[in-house]
C-alpha cells in the first residue's frame, strides 16, 4: 500500500477521494459519484421499496491495510458506529505481511420444498432421490438462463421431520443450486416453484411451501490470519500475554451466551458494513451467521483464536448469502462503485473479503478488551459525534472534539459547556 494512505484519517474528504482516484481504486465515473454524493434516483428508490418517501443517508468510509489472498484491498464500509473502520484498519495492519488467507470448499445455495401428508415419507425420499435426472430436467426448464451461465441444480437431499404437536410428518426436499454470481433468492424460488408440482405428482401429499433457505451451509467461507506476538504488545502488556488473553476470551465466549452475543456483534459490525455497502442483504447474512454460531447446540463465538508458536492464529467461517449481481446490487450505483473499488468480479471474491473483515474486526475488539479496554479508543472517536449532537458546526466540531478528548468526563454536558465557552470567545 503506497505512502499516500499514511494518516488517511487526517486528510480531507476531497484529498481521500483524489488518492483513491489516483491509485485507481475509483474510476472517473465512480469518483464523480462519490464526490457529488448524488442521492439515489427517485425512480430507483421507488422501484426498490413500497411507500417510498425519501432516502436515509449513512456514512460510507473505507478500511485500509487489507491484504487478502495476496491482493491489496481498500474496503468500503457503510456504518454509523464510530471506531468500527479505524479498528478494522488497525487489525488489518497487524495481520500483515501475510494478511488474510481464505478458502471455500463448496459454493452452492439451498432451497427447500416442504411437503405434508406424504403417506410413506421414507419411500418417498428414496423415490425422489432416484429421480434426480428428471427433477433436474424440470429445474433447468424453470430457469434456463442460469444453466446458460453455468449454474443450476446440482444435488438433492431430503429430511423427515416429526411435529410433536399434531403428530404431522414433514418431508423436506432440499435442492442445492449453483446461482453463479447472484445471491440467488429469486433464481432459487423460481426453480423451486417449477419443481414443486413435479415432486407432488411423484410422491403425493401437499406442498406447505417452497422457498430458499438463507442458512447456506454449502457456502461456507473461511478466513484465517496469524499475528506475531511482537505486533500485539503495548507499554504495559507483552504480546504473548495479549495473545493468550485473546485465546482465553474466545474460550469464554464459547461458555457464556451473554458474552458470545457481544463478541459476535463486533464481528457483524464489519460483516454488515461491507454487506450494506455492496447492496447485499444484511438480514440474510446475519440470520445465517448467528445460526451457524449455534451449530454445536449452544450459541458460541463465531471465531476461533489460539496461540501457536510465536503467533496468535485466528479463524472465522461463515455461511455466506451474498451476490455480486442481481437484486439491489445491480440497481444501486454506489453498490456498483464499491464493488469496482474492490475489483470484485464474482460473489466468492466478495465473500472472502467480508469474512476477512469480520475476522479483523474481532481481532481489534478482543485486543482492546483484553488490554486497554474498549472505551479508550471508542470514546475518543465518539467525541466528534458528541460535538455534532450538541450543535457544533464547521470548524467548531474539530475544536470541541479535541477539548472533549482531554476532558475527564466525556458527555453531552461537557460538550455543551465546551461549545458555549468557545462561542463566548
Ligand atoms: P435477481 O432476481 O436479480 O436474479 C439475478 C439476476 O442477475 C438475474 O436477472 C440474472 O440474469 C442476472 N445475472 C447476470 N449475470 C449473472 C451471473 N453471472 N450469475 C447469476 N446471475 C446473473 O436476484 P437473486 O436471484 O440473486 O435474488 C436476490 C433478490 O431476492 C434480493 O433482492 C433479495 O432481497 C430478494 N429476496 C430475498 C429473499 C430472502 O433472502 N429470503 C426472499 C425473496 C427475495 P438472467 O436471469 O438473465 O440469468
Amino acid at each position: 500500500m503506497t505512502n499516500l494512505f499514511n494518516k488517511f484519517y487526517k486528510k480531507t474528504r476531497d484529498e481521500r477521494l483524489s488518492i483513491l482516484l489516483s491509485e485507481h481504486y475509483l474510476d472517473d465515473e465512480d469518483y464523480c459519484l462519490f464526490k457529488t454524493n448524488s442521492p439515489l434516483d427517485n425512480d430507483v428508490a421507488n422501484s426498490l421499496i413500497e411507500n417510498q418517501l425519501t432516502q436515509f443517508p449513512l456514512p460510507l468510509g473505507v478500511a485500509l491495510n487489507f491484504l487478502i489472498d495476496g491482493e491489496e484491498k481498500i474496503i468500503p464500509m457503510v456504518v454509523e458506529e464510530p471506531s468500527v473502520i479505524a479498528a478494522c484498519s488497525n487489525a488489518a495492519k497487524l495481520a500483515r505481511p501475510n494478511g488474510f488467507k481464505t478458502s471455500i470448499e463448496t459454493y452452492l445455495k439451498r432451497g427447500q420444498i416442504i411437503l405434508t401428508g406424504v403417506t410413506n415419507p421414507n419411500d418417498a425420499e428414496k423415490l425422489i432421490l432416484s429421480q434426480f435426472d428428471k427433477i433436474k430436467e424440470v429445474a433447468d426448464k424453470a430457469h434456463p438462463s442460469i444453466i446458460k451461465r453455468g449454474g443450476g441444480l446440482k444435488e438433492i437431499t431430503c429430511d423427515i421431520f416429526e411435529s410433536e404437536n399434531d403428530n404431522d410428518t414433514f418431508l423436506t426436499v432440499y435442492l442445492l443450486i449453483d446461482v453463479q454470481k447472484a445471491m440467488g433468492a429469486n433464481i432459487i424460488n423460481t426453480i423451486l416453484e417449477g419443481v414443486t408440482p413435479f415432486i407432488v405428482d411423484l410422491v403425493g401429499g401437499e406442498a406447505l411451501m417452497s422457498i430458499l433457505s438463507n442458512y447456506n451451509t454449502e457456502s461456507l467461507v473461511t478466513s484465517t490470519c496469524s499475528i506475531p506476538f511482537n505486533k500485539l504488545g503495548n507499554q504495559t502488556t507483552s504480546g504473548k500475554d495479549i495473545a493468550q488473553r485473546i485465546e482465553k476470551a474466545t474460550q469464554y465466549a464459547n461458555l457464556d451466551t451473554y458474552r458470545a452475543v457481544t463478541h459476535n456483534k463486533g464481528i457483524m459490525n464489519g460483516v454488515d458494513s461491507v454487506v450494506i455497502a455492496t447492496g447485499n442483504d444484511p438480514r440474510a447474512v446475519s440470520a445465517a451467521a448467528h445460526a451457524y454460531a449455534s451449530k454445536n447446540g449452544a450459541y458460541q463465538s463465531m471465531t476461533e483464536w489460539h496461540v501457536q508458536d510465536e503467533y496468535l492464529v485466528g479463524k472465522l467461517t461463515l455461511p455466506m448469502s451474498i451476490g455480486s449481481v442481481g437484486g439491489a446490487i445491480s440497481v444501486l450505483p454506489m453498490a456498483q462503485a464499491n464493488l469496482n473499488m474492490m475489483s470484485i468480479s464474482t460473489s466468492e471474491e466478495l465473500a472472502r473479503i467480508i469474512v476477512s473483515v469480520g475476522l479483523a474486526q474481532n481481532l481489534a475488539a478482543l485486543k482492546a478488551l483484553v488490554s486497554d479496554g474498549i472505551q479508550k479508543g471508542h470514546m475518543t472517536l465518539h467525541a466528534s459525534s458528541l460535538a455534532i449532537q450538541v450543535g457544533a458546526t464547521g470548524d467548531e466540531i474539530e475544536l470541541v472534539t479535541e477539548k472533549l478528548r482531554q476532558s475527564p468526563h466525556m458527555n453531552t454536558q461537557t460538550a455543551t459547556d465546551i461549545l458555549n465557552q468557545l462561542r463566548q470567545k
